[in-house]
């Protein structure tokens, strides 16, 4: 019957969940005539954008998802895959097939939330305190977090411990020359507004160590140099300085361990443990420590702890270091971290077990060896003595002739100075790879030996200390077992796959497959980041046009794409505003208003941007309290640098006012940073650069599409008006003060994942998304107004893309709190909602677009059988410590054994809302969370405490 194929109903059909007659019936429960009728009721007129996102040139019409492959492909295509030999941070590595389709392409683990509920998380967990412990063993340190955004930015997280834990009153950091340049340039950005000097140079000859703080060696350095750093450590900790070593993991196998030498701090990239190049990620980095510094740990961290019936379970420890509690004093502004890299890089650990790792590292380094002796017979000078797979070659005036003739062979070389060639080998290193390099030196007919050459590794650093003892690394690897090992994790967890994540703030939406194809293509994956600008002219036009896409949507002049994550995004923008005032002469402005109702990220990245925190209060609507907000801009006036607000607000209205606040703080001479976190409510209705803000960060991560992967991986890209375009982040290579992350384009081998969704939506159905997101959130609103109080709404009544549903009065009416009903959607099948943010005792609820009205009529059924479950205590039906709430979630475990409780257990077990054969079990009860940080413990347990535990 239908003539026309609309490629429009069909971006709408897979990413907009209700179907028209399901939006239809949404309106009548919600009390509006049309979607645009609820809009117009929602959103302030004096925000709405003038132009529709389909007349932007930036956008045309939908794609199907057909042709949106094909435009990936022809993007693809445009990149070129040579091996890169480049090193510098980066290596050709192989993901075993195994981990590539049942982690990296499996929805079960890319679609899974941050583990904040350890009892739907207990699988990626275990994962994690596995890399904490890979992690542990390798650098010889106590305690390990579970990842951190890429190796420069993990240094400058040991720069900041550093300084935190440090005796030392100094105020300068040294830097090893032999550090890779982006580490260095990002240690100089981070360090500039701390008001630390950084002193690069020689540990050997230029370390002075009463005059830092700290110090960072690289271990091997970029050059391939190994050196044994115990006199420059004892001689730091001599002048109460902390030492950090940045240590190559794959070189940790055959090395002294950082530990060994006395470290207090390793830090480094697992890339090479599995994870592809993918243009400069993203890739977990790591980070190391002593005991005595764990509480000055950035990032998340998980420990072993146990439920309610005292089996052990894993939860995230030590939380009151991070920044959604801790807030400008956190440890960092770290949020999204690496997460399913991290998980990927500990299976490739599991997968090979330690004399896998040490046989790779082996094979590494005697093709380095190799290389290093074909070289020198061709009549080349090759440093250095001792290295592990690198070496850096004399060339003289042939530097340019040999790199071409390189790349003509397919083989990308490291340029150093004007007068020398890097090399670095890898896993994927054969032995025509080393033949092309020879013929690149001139060599005619180069043979390739394949007898075992003799190691040159320094003696005195081969390491004697075991790694990797636990039995986990040494299960029987056999594929069946470990696709078994990966599934039993996988089914632990809750995840997208499953059921919706209502995770106010965090949008948790649909990540396409046909997204998610590109980013399995060599040609996006095996990039290295530094490559030759016409080998990744596919990536730059994607790069290019995307941008100019977010420009459209922001109404913003240009974009970054640097920022790994939204926390990078706001360190980064912040840090545009300070440059613009120290450009025009005003250091002074260092005050940034903040509103109590911000996300932790706020106020931890102000704080790393050398700014002061004004907290500004909320009204009993939920909206800043613009007099408040007005009488400390006046008293700052002449050293205000910036605000910071959310919009829509953490509230989940779109406040009427928002103009007026801009307007206040331009009047003050300080800027507008506009976290752009809740941009699912605004795209295609409404822009932030003509709201008034001068700079917002974007979560590709949550409106944008990219799965979150268990807590990352995330994109943070910023976007500016035209005046902060030349304080933008510079290119890290350059070494130079400016680059806030280790790659040009952040983790830019995820971007194909939000540019298809841009295609596939086209301008039309991002706005369409926007309204149904508004719809769906009205709708939850309206079904649950009438059990529970909604907190916030707008002028009329409407709420933004998520609405707080308040629980408080339960408790003393009944004894619950806001975790015994998140505890109990478990039970339902349900991740719980955000928990007691921005409000203490509230749950936040955000369903996005893509959910179903028949998801979503389920997620609201069951949280109107737990009020019901509420009454029951409230009327004294049922007992207050004994009942559904307290007790949840309930495990198959409780299907068995001896049951004293005052309701049944098909009562426990499944509340409405759980699906009989799909029920899902969560795989412990209810995590003791003080225990846990009473008992600290952050790597694998003993096998022996499996049987206790289990007992
Ligand atoms: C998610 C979020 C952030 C932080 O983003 P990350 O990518 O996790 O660092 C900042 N602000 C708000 C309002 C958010 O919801």
């Amino acid at each position: 019957m239908t003539a026309h194929y609309d490629p429009y109903d069909f971006a709408n059909r897979r990413h907009i969940g209700p179907t028209q007659a399901e939006i239809d019936a949404m309106l009548a429960a919600v009390g509006a005539p049309s979607l645009e009728a609820l809009i117009d009721e929602t959103l302030p007129p004096d925000i709405r954008q003038a132009q529709p996102l389909a007349e932007e040139d930036a956008f045309g019409p939908a794609l199907t998802e057909r042709r949106a492959i094909e435009r990936m492909r022809e993007i693809a295509d445009r990149n070129r895959v040579l091996v890169s030999l480049i090193g510098q941070g980066y290596h050709g590595t192989t993901m075993p097939p195994a981990i590539q389709r049942n982690i990296f392409e499996n929805p079960a683990w890319y679609t899974a939330y941050s583990p904040y509920q350890p009892e739907i998380s207990q699988g990626r967990l275990e994962a994690l305190i596995n890399f904490q412990t890979l992690v542990c063993d390798l650098t010889g340190l106590d305690v390990a977090n579970a990842s951190l955004l890429d190796e420069a930015t993990a240094a400058a997280e040991a720069m900041g411990l550093a300084r935190r834990v440090a005796a030392s009153k100094a105020d300068a950091f040294f830097v090893d020359r032999d550090c890779l340049p982006q580490t260095i340039a990002v240690l100089k950005t981070r360090a500039a507004p701390m008001g630390w000097r950084v002193v690069v140079g020689c540990p050997f000859a230029d370390l002075d160590p009463a005059e830092v703080f700290g110090a960072i060696f690289q271990y091997p350095g970029v050059g391939g140099a190994i050196h044994d750093f115990s006199g420059p450590i004892a001689a730091l900790h001599a002048a109460g300085a902390i030492a950090a070593v940045a240590a190559d993991p794959l070189a940790l196998t055959l090395l002294t361990s950082p530990g060994e030498m006395g470290a207090d701090v390793a830090i480094g990239s697992m890339q090479r443990y599995g994870v592809p190049m993918g243009f400069g990620g993203p890739h977990a980095a790591y980070m190391a420590t002593r005991d005595a510094h764990k509480r000055a740990l950035p990032g998340r961290l998980v420990g072993v702890s146990v439920d309610a019936h005292g089996r052990r379970a894993y939860r995230l420890a030590l939380q009151t270091r991070e920044q959604h509690i801790r807030r400008e004093k956190a440890t960092s502004n770290i949020c999204t971290a690496q997460v399913l890299l991290a998980v990927i890089a500990s299976m490739y650990a599991v997968f090979h077990g330690p004399a896998g790792l040490k046989a790779i590292a082996q094979r590494v380094h005697r093709d380095a060896v190799r290389l290093g002796r074909g070289l020198a017979d061709l009549g080349f000078a090759v440093e250095p003595e001792h290295f592990f797979d690198t070496i850096t070659v004399r060339v003289g005036a042939f530097q340019g002739v040999i790199l071409a003739q390189a790349v003509a062979n397919g083989v990308n070389l490291r340029k150093v100075g004007d007068d020398r060639i890097g090399i670095t080998v890898d896993e994927r290193t054969r032995p025509d790879i080393l033949q092309a390099v020879w013929r690149a030196f001139g060599a005619d007919d180069p043979a390739y030996d394949e007898a075992w050459p003799d190691a040159r590794l320094p003696e005195a650093l081969v390491r004697t200390s075991a790694y990797l003892t636990h039995p986990i690394f040494h299960m029987n690897r056999a594929e069946s077992e470990m696709t078994r090992y990966m599934r039993r994790l996988a089914d632990r967890d809750l995840a997208l796959d499953r059921a919706m994540i209502p995770l106010g703030s965090c949008t948790m939406k649909l990540n396409a497959t046909a997204e998610m194809l590109p980013i399995s293509w060599p040609e996006f994956y095996e990039i290295h980041p530094f490559v030759p600008a016409d080998q990744a002219a596919g990536y730059h036009a994607l790069i290019g046009d995307l941008s100019d896409k977010l420009c459209a949507i922001t109404g913003y002049d240009a974009i970054s794409m640097q920022p790994n994550s939204g926390a990078q995004g706001e360190y980064a923008g912040l840090l545009a505003i300070r440059r613009y005032h120290l450009s025009r002469g005003e250091a002074h402005r260092t005050i940034c208003l903040i509103p109590s109702s911000a996300h932790g990220t706020n106020p931890a990245s102000a704080q790393m941007c050398g700014m002061s925190v004004v907290v500004v209060g909320a009204d009993a609507d939920g909206n800043i309290d613009v007099e408040d907000f007005r009488a400390k801009a006046e008293r700052h006036s002449g050293h205000l640098a910036a605000c910071m607000i959310t919009y829509p607000s953490t509230h989940g209205v779109f406040e009427a006012r928002v103009r007026e606040l801009c307007d206040v703080v331009h009047a003050h001479g300080g800027q507008v940073y506009l976290d752009g976190a809740n941009l699912n409510a605004l795209v295609g209705l409404a822009r932030p650069g003509d709201i008034g803000a001068d700079v917002s960060h974007l979560n590709l991560h949550k409106t944008f599409c990219i799965p979150h992967g268990g807590g990352g991986p995330g994109m943070g890209p910023i976007g500016v008006k035209a005046h902060l375009i030349p304080f933008l982040p510079s290119d890290p290579r350059s070494g130079t003060e400016g680059a806030v992350s280790a790659a040009p384009y952040g983790s830019a081998s995820i971007l194909p994942i939000s540019w298809s969704y841009c295609l596939m939506m086209g301008g039309r159905g991002l706005a369409q998304a926007t309204r149904v997101a508004i719809l769906n959130a009205n709708y939850i609103a309206a079904r649950l107004g009438h059990a529970y109080p909604i907190l916030y709404a707008g002028a009329n009544g409407r709420v933004a893309h998520e609405c707080i549903v308040d629980v408080r009065p339960f408790q003393k009416s009944a004894g619950v709190t806001v975790e015994d009903v998140a505890k109990r959607l478990i039970d339902c099948g349900f991740h719980p909602p955000t928990m007691s943010w921005p409000v203490a005792g509230t749950l936040m609820i955000e369903p996005t677009e893509s959910e179903t009205k028949a998801e979503i009529d389920r997620f609201c059924d069951a949280m109107l059988a737990i009020r019901e479950e509420i009454r029951a205590i409230e009327d004294g039906r049922i007992d207050r410590a004994n009942n559904p709430l307290k007790n949840a979630p309930h495990t198959v475990q409780d299907l068995i054994g001896a049951w004293e409780r005052p309701y049944s257990r098909e009562a426990a077990c499944f509340p409405w809302g759980a699906r009989g054969i799909d029920k899902y079990w969560p795989p412990v009860n209810r995590v003791d969370n003080a225990y846990g940080d009473r008992n600290l413990m952050c790597s694998c347990p003993a096998p022996d405490s499996y049987e206790e535990a289990a007992e």
